[in-house]
């Protein structure tokens, strides 16, 4: 064992225990019952504050967000939801909006302040934008390591095939440093799923790469769309390496079709996200869980031009999750926690998570008795640790 840094006394863990944290080098080298003689260089007593592994915000924009910046009103589309029309509005507000740079940076604090230590933020990457959006929340990603990790998709906000050169960027993106390759709604947006799909694995196993697919079209198109993205995922043998975001679809379903699908979604090794989005139709998260699916959740879009709710918190996100379900039970409040913890790291395929011995000191106190009351109850007034290190209190981002 390394000798230990800091030993975090009196943690109170999701299993009713009562433990003291050892770290070294960032990482948790001893977990011991509270009092067992262990000696470190230096120790903060937590009080017995409920511990939990760092939040995973797992789907969020960093680039088109507005949170800090002016307040920009909501404008309808003319006839119904149109995700063409919504991208329109998207550009002008982008156009009068503050700097890119400075509005990310506004939304990443809010998220570590609420305790998330992971995430994943889709970035415009399009014929209307080029790599310039990825190449700022590049410099902010970089600016920012050390008190959170950043996974970055290139997201094609604007289609592949109506967007001239998308195929071109979205392959620069991944060598500019980009993670995953995005894809956006092949039916509706681009008319065409299997071209769709050729470049967005096209690039992915070219690059080797992971895809995390924007799919908002409902009904059986979603469910043919996601067979679709399912049977790539079998060909390609990239199961775990590939999530399906909104999925609304599955929302929409018979519960015998959404338990094949279920079955399906499963055995591809197929992710879905959800953000249990206002009153829109969202995926069962309880079947799709029952049914061995990996179910993650984020903030999505928080004050941009596609709606003006979102607070960067995702305990409130479980909250959420969990009301939206009709979750009741110890258990069930346990599952909408689990969807923004350890489900969320498996979905991002994060090593080292969680509280167990060799994994990174990403944690964060709550003042609940435990998980369940903490889903319900949503209290502020956390502590954030980023590898051992404090990086957020009360609210607010702290730095050396
Ligand atoms: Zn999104």
């Amino acid at each position: 064992m390394s000798d230990i840094e800091t030993l975090f006394t009196r943690a109170r863990l999701p299993d009713g225990s009562s433990k003291d944290i050892g770290v070294a080098d960032g990482r948790i080298v001893s977990l011991e019952l509270t009092g067992a003689p262990v000696s470190a260089s230096r120790v903060i007593d937590l009080q017995g504050a409920l511990v939990v592994p760092g939040f995973v915000e797992g789907h969020i924009h960093l680039d088109t967000s507005f949170y800090g910046d002016t307040w920009i009103p909501h404008k309808p589309c003319t006839d119904g939801f149109d995700v063409h029309e919504r991208v329109a509005f998207q550009a002008q507000n982008m156009a009068q909006a503050a700097p890119m740079d400075v509005r990310a940076k506004n939304q990443l604090e809010l998220c570590i302040a609420n305790g998330s230590t992971h995430m994943r933020s889709h970035v415009m990457v399009d014929g209307s934008v080029g790599l310039k959006s990825l190449e700022t929340i590049l410099a902010v990603r970089e600016e920012y390591r050390g008190l959170i990790d950043i996974q970055l998709v290139a997201f094609p906000q604007s289609g592949i095939l109506k967007s001239p050169g998308t195929p071109e960027l979205l392959d620069e993106a991944i060598a500019m440093g980009a993670d995953l390759v995005g894809g956006l709604d092949p039916a509706s947006f681009d008319r065409d799923i299997e071209k769709h799909l050729d470049v967005v694995f096209g690039v992915a196993e070219k690059r080797g790469v992971g895809v995390d697919i924007h799919l908002h079209d409902g009904g059986t198109l979603g469910l043919f769309t996601i067979e679709q993205i399912c049977a790539r995922t079998r060909a390609l043998s990239m199961g775990g390496h590939v999530a399906i975001s909104h999925a609304y679809g599955l929302g929409d379903l018979l519960v015998d079709v959404a338990k094949r699908a279920a079955g399906l979604i499963a055995e591809s090794g197929v992710s879905i996200m959800t953000n249990a989005p206002g009153a829109h139709a969202f995926p069962p998260v309880a079947l799709l869980r029952s049914a061995g699916v990996t179910v993650f959740s984020g903030s999505d879009n928080i004050r941009d031009s596609w709606w003006p709710y979102g607070d960067g918190d995702m305990l409130g996100r479980a909250m959420m999750i969990g009301y939206r379900s009709g979750f009741h039970t110890d258990d069930e409040l346990k599952a909408a926690f689990d969807v923004v913890t350890e489900s969320g790291a498996k979905a991002l395929r994060l090593d080292s998570y969680g509280l167990r011995l060799g994994a990174k000191a990403d944690f964060v106190t709550l003042q609940a008795e435990h998980v369940p009351e903490a889903v319900v109850a949503v209290p502020k007034g956390r502590s954030v640790f980023k590898a051992g290190k404090l990086v957020a209190r009360d609210g607010i981002v702290l730095r050396d």
